[in-house]
Parts: C-alpha cells; structure tokens; sequence
C-alpha cells in the first residue's frame, strides 16, 4: 500500500480498454485504406450512439469544441445568446467564434445549472438563443427552459459535454433542445482520445451538419457554405466502438466512488454536496464538494492540501467564464448579476472520480477531508 501512496491522483483518469483489443481494428483500418470521410467505423460509430441515446440522428466530430461552433453555425445563430458562466470556457469561446455575443445569466443554487427564473430579464430584441450546460452531468430544467425559448421564438442549443449517459424519465437527456452537443474528451466518461457529436432532430439538419463538417462539400464539385475541417477520424471512431463494450462497466465503478463519498461526507461539518437534479440515471462524471465557511479550511486551503498529500482534486469552475480577459467588461459578466455563480466558483472542489480510482485511494481522499473537520 505505501507505493500507492506516492502516486499522485487526478481528479480523472482516461478509461483505456486493454491494447491488444484495440490492434484487430487498426488492422481492419489498415486493410481498408479508409482513415477518414465517413468510413465504416464512423458509421457504426454514429448507429450505435444513436442506439444507446434512443436519437435517430447524430453527426460525429473532431472535438466538442468544433461541434458547439458547427452547431451555432447550422443553425445560423446571431446576435447575442444566453449562456452560463460556470462552464469550461469553450461554451462561451463557440459564441465568440461565430461573432455571438454572449450574455451571462446566474445559475440556480441547487444544481449550478442556467437559472431560468433569471433568463428572461435577459432577453432583448437580439437574443437568438440560449446555450445552457447540463453542469457535472446534472439535466437542466428543460422544460422551464423550453417554454421560455417558445415564447419568444428563440433556438436553444444544449452543451451536453457533461452528460454521455444521462436519462431523465424520458430517456437521454440528449434529446432536449434544438441540438445538443457532446464531448468525448479524453477527461470526459466516455471518451475517443479527442472527439465529440451533436444530436439532430431531423435528417434535414443533419445534412446540413455533415457538410458544414467537411468543408461545406455536398458533392465532389459543390460547395454550400464556408464550413470547416470537424469530421472523425476512423482511429477515434473505432476506439469509441471498442470503449462502448466497457461504458456499463465504467459507469458502475463511478456510482461505487460517488455512494462512497455520499456516505462519507454527507455530515462532515462544513462540507456541502449536490442532491442531483432528479436525473432518473446519473452517469458520476464529477463529484463536487462546496467548502463552506463552518469548515476549517478555505477551499484553497484545502486544494492546496490535498496537493502536498499528492491528491490533484481540481477547482471546477474557477474561474467563471464571464471573469476571463475577453468577457469580463461584458454587463453579464459582473459579480452582483451572477452571485451564486461566483459564489460556487470560489467553494467548489471537484474530488477524483473514475473507474481505476481504487478503494483504498477513495478511502484515504475521504479521511483527509472528513478528518480536517473533527
Ligand atoms: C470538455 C468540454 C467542452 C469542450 O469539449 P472538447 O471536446 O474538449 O472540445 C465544452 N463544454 C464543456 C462543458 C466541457 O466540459
């Protein structure tokens, strides 16, 4: 056990199917010549998502990044759209990317989620949409959402980095909105090294998708829109083939880590959890603790500690987007509008999660957290 104890743990950890399972698909890449443009693996890449999410259509990409981007795109996003500061900074880079001005609205205390009590004040002649983040996983009110959206003609483009296996009671949460976007980041639960996907309603726009994909190319000598370089490769798409054989695996060894902080932090003076949103299946992507003022230590203090004992928990999401140099003289983007965005951005604490994390380490995480507060 002492050896463990001098490795230092992340707050993720990639899941990596044995290599010798990997090797028969690189074969058949080889034998084929096919490395990209929609080859077989991506194929099948996109069919058997489009099963396990019980969706009819998804266009696979390079990274969510591109996705977020090619989605504003497709659907012809302008002027100025609703957005959450506490996210990874892409969600708000893809509205600058597309010359979108993003406008910052609070979350809700209880999820960290787009407060959709607070989204339309927001609202002005310009507003084109509303790009909210399913955050740690955790759905978003989407219904509360999707009214506020039809009453006032906007789109509503879903940033579901978080939420790759994620149901509410009507299956995935994938299914919401206009278009939701997926990231299969290597930090992500489910991952293809580099990679990500959006969720279409209709064939129509996943077409439009596909081109704006790849160069805005329909056929060999027509070219529809200024579109760019966001397809998959078919080394990406066959080891996302070969991680979906692990997925359920991998998602109960999560649940194992979260039942285990669960019970063992829920009373630990000074330490708050998130309750969940009601999700009818979570998928444990990340398990954030709020260091509130009754613990003895600030949240950096206790970062910083859990540092030196070579635990690498990370600041999920500090800072907020909106305090970035390119955002921060947005209106939206000031402290009094987004309290309790700032608030969780200086209490939050995401502790290590993922499938190869071993009990003992789980074990060790949670005495140094629970015993700084006895
Ligand atoms: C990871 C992430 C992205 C970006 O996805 P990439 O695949 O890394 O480009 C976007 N939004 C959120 C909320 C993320 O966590």
């Amino acid at each position: 056990m002492e050896s463990s104890k001098n490795l230092p743990i992340f707050v993720t950890q990639p899941f990596l199917p044995p290599l010798d399972e990997f090797i028969p698909y690189l074969q058949q890449i080889w034998a084929s010549k096919k490395l990209t443009n929609s080859g077989p693996f991506h194929q099948q890449l996109e069919a058997a998502l489009c099963g396990l999410f019980g969706v009819k259509h998804i266009s696979l990409f390079s990274n969510g990044t591109v996705g977020l981007v090619t989605a504003l795109q497709s659907l012809r996003i302008t002027g100025e759209v609703i957005t959450t500061p506490y996210s990874f900074v892409a969600t708000s880079h893809a509205l600058l990317w597309n010359g979108i001005k993003p406008v910052f609205v609070d979350v809700a205390p209880g999820s960290l989620n787009l407060n959709p009590a607070k989204i339309e004040a927001a609202i002005t002649p310009r507003t084109t949409a509303i790009l909210p983040v399913h955050c740690y996983g955790q759905p978003c009110d989407v219904n509360s959402i999707q009214k506020i959206a039809d009453n006032y003609n906007l789109k509503v483009i879903y940033d579901a980095a978080h939420a790759f296996g994620v149901q509410d009671e009507g299956g995935s949460v994938v299914r919401h909105g206009d278009l939701s976007v997926l990231s299969f980041h290597a930090t992500k639960v489910f991952n293809t090294f580099e990679g990500g996907a959006i969720v279409c309603p209709d064939m129509k726009t996943k077409e439009r998708i596909d081109h704006l994909k790849n160069f805005g190319f329909v056929d060999e000598a027509t070219v529809v829109a200024p579109g760019i370089n966001g397809k998959m490769s078919e080394v990406n798409a066959a080891f996302g083939l070969l991680q979906l054989k692990y997925i359920d695996d991998v998602f109960a060894k999560r649940q194992v880590i979260d039942t285990a902080y669960r019970a063992q932090l829920a009373n630990v003076k000074g330490i708050h959890l998130l309750q969940g949103t009601g999700e009818k299946v979570a998928n444990h992507a990340y398990f954030p603790i709020f260091v509130q003022p009754q613990y003895p230590l600030s949240r950096d203090e206790l970062y910083q500690k859990l540092k030196d004992h070579g635990i690498h928990a990370r600041r999920y999401f500090y800072p907020l987007i909106s305090d970035f140099p390119m955002y921060r003289e947005l209106a939206s983007a000031q402290h009094g509008n987004l309290p309790v965005a700032a608030e969780a951005a200086a209490r939050v604490l995401c502790l290590p999660i993922y499938p190869t994390l071993e009990h003992n380490d789980v074990q060790r995480i949670i005495d140094l957290v629970a015993g700084i507060s006895r």
